[in-house]
């Protein structure tokens, strides 16, 4: 089959004999339509190995046709669209038990030993997948992944109707996580994003303001919550400055989610005023059973509208072109989504 190879850091060649993956029992095999990439992937190519040893086939932000059930999967036809967490999981520890597969020991491993969908054909396990309506365009379906880290997100800060909000970062991730943040009732929304494309798309997905955070953000923020500060804040970001940030930003008693990976990987607590503020500082990581199928109702039904997200379209051969336009400005960029099929 087709694949898209990372093989070096910046290098990705089409090999069009790649081993084609063999299910596994419980294993669905899918025909990948579309996939989006992830920061998490241009991360690999700009400055990997990081995760994962090279050659790697990267992407996991995918929409599939079923093309094969194996004997012992009930609820999927050959046909079906089908989207989820690609990385296999144990199946059997506690935190698969309860939907949370990407909490799962195994998954470490299976991250660094499995392959991606920047290629024709995938197997995934069946627990992890979820059917996806026929009349749902494949395009958006491809939104559900990352739709569903927001949800998890979302889930994890208990945000309540009526409360105000600050996203930091208006990545994909961020700017979904607004989007959700209206839906779900925050009065007020402020999103701090460095790009002024990044900022318009926020302002599309229902942010109140979209600030650039080389001007004084601390202002207005305090403005739009009649001097207290978020009752949430999302830090998207992952950068050591939003993390900071996130600490001002947020009210007494507020809440301060991470739903990042950070580069420097140490960052600076406030201690006495996360302490004096009792904040609650809640870490946010991917997404679960759960996420995964109310993303799949939220994107399918457009209560969740991630087309205004959606910025650009290549096939899998200009997959290397992707990758360098979207490394040379990824500012300027929502989502980009790779033609697999
Ligand atoms: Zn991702
Ligand atoms: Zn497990």
């Amino acid at each position: 089959m087709r694949a898209a190879v990372l093989k070096a850091r910046g290098r990705i060649e089409i090999d069009r004999e790649y081993p084609e993956p063999r299910p596994n029992p419980g294993d669905l095999r899918l025909r990948v339509r579309v996939t989006g990439i992830c920061g998490s992937d241009l991360h690999e190519f700009v400055a990997g190995p990081l995760l994962t040893p090279m050659p790697v086939v990267l992407g996991h932000e995918f929409c599939g046709d079923v093309v094969e059930v194996g004997p012992d999967v009930r609820g999927f036809e050959q046909g079906d669209h089908a989207v989820g967490l690609i990385y296999p999981s144990c199946g059997r520890c506690e935190f698969c038990r309860h939907g949370d597969f990407t909490s799962c020991d195994m998954l470490e491993l299976a991250v660094a030993e499995h392959n991606g969908s920047f290629a024709e054909y995938i197997s995934v396990p069946a627990r992890q997948l979820f059917l996806v309506p026929a009349a749902t365009p494949i395009d958006e379906a491809a939104l559900i992944e990352p739709s569903s880290v927001a949800c998890h997100s979302i889930r994890r800060s208990r945000l309540e109707i009526g409360e105000r909000v600050v996203v930091i970062g208006a990545g994909p991730i961020g700017l979904l996580i607004t989007a959700l943040a209206r839906a779900a009732g925050a009065s007020r929304i402020a999103v701090v994003e460095p790009a002024d494309h990044r900022r318009a798309l926020a302002r599309a997905m229902g942010a109140d303001v979209a600030l650039d955070p080389a001007e004084e953000i601390e202002g207005p923020i305090m403005e739009l919550t009649d001097a207290r500060g978020a009752d949430v804040v999302f830090e998207t970001s992952g950068s050591a400055a939003g993390f900071d940030a996130a600490q001002r930003l947020v009210r007494k008693h507020g809440r301060l989610v991470m739903v990042a990976l950070y580069e420097g990987r140490q960052l600076r607590l406030e201690a006495n005023i996360a302490v004096l503020k009792e904040l609650d500082i809640i870490a946010s990581f991917w997404a679960n059973d759960v996420d995964f199928r109310r993303a799949v109702e939220l994107v399918s039904s457009r209560k969740l509208d991630v087309r205004p997200l959606i910025s650009a379209h290549y096939g899998l051969e200009d997959i290397q072109k992707a990758f360098e336009v979207l490394a040379a400005d990824r500012g300027s960029y929502g989502k980009v989504l790779v033609n697999c099929g």
